[in-house]
């Protein structure tokens, strides 16, 4: 297999539209550059199997936010309020994550890419956040696979690679509105039992 040693990481994100195609197939990619994000790159880049690099891309920046936001309260949260919920008579509880039927006593039950990029303004204007576009590996991705990642909010993990495996935007819209039904049945069952 070919190999290309990348050394400069200017020339290598702006040609990364071309490497991810099927003309670098038989490429292997490899750099000595100390650099996390840019040796994150790389290792999707060998991985030659679609849904194999789509799944390695999902929890590579998964744990990256996870290891960004470690040991920060950023919606200060509050015997269970956040901050936009700490109002005298207010008693929502569990913030964006209250209608969401992976929520567990422990916190989220699953790995949700959307909901870990996500922050309201509140907390936005007081804290350095990570944005989707600090995210060079989404690079990698195809423009559908990328509009997925914005709002698929409520999904599990296996829910969600699923969606950006297929990059089908009416499956996709059709499980936000499957979802949001689910959501509200089975909460409302919780609630009521
Ligand atoms: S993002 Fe905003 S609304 Fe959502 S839990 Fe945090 S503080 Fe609350
Ligand atoms: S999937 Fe998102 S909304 Fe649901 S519990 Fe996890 S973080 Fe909260």
């Amino acid at each position: 297999m070919k190999e290309i040693l990348v050394d400069n990481k200017k020339k290598f994100y702006s040609k990364l539209f071309l490497y991810k195609t099927f003309l670098y197939k038989r490429v292997m990619f490899k750099s000595s550059l100390d650099d996390e994000e840019l040796q994150g790159i790389i290792t999707a880049l060998n991985i030659k199997k679609k849904s194999k690099r789509i799944e390695y891309i999902y929890d590579y920046s998964c744990n990256r936010i996870d290891k960004f936001y470690k040991g920060k309260n950023m919606c200060q949260f509050k015997d269970g309020q956040c901050i936009n919920h700490q109002y005298p008579g207010c008693n929502i509880k569990n913030g964006c994550c209250r209608i969401c039927i992976n929520q567990s006593e422990t916190g989220c039950k699953t790995s949700n890419l959307s909901c870990k990029l996500f922050y309201c303004d509140n907390v936005k204007k007081n804290n350095e956040t990570i944005k989707f576009k600090d995210m060079k590996i989404f690079k990698l991705l195809t423009f559908r696979q990328r509009i997925i990642i914005l709002d698929n909010f409520f999904a599990n993990r296996e829910e969600f690679l699923k969606e950006l495996k297929l990059g089908l935007l009416v499956y996709h819209s059709l499980m936000i509105v499957y979802r949001l039904m689910r959501s509200s049945i089975i909460l409302r069952k919780r609630r009521t039992s």
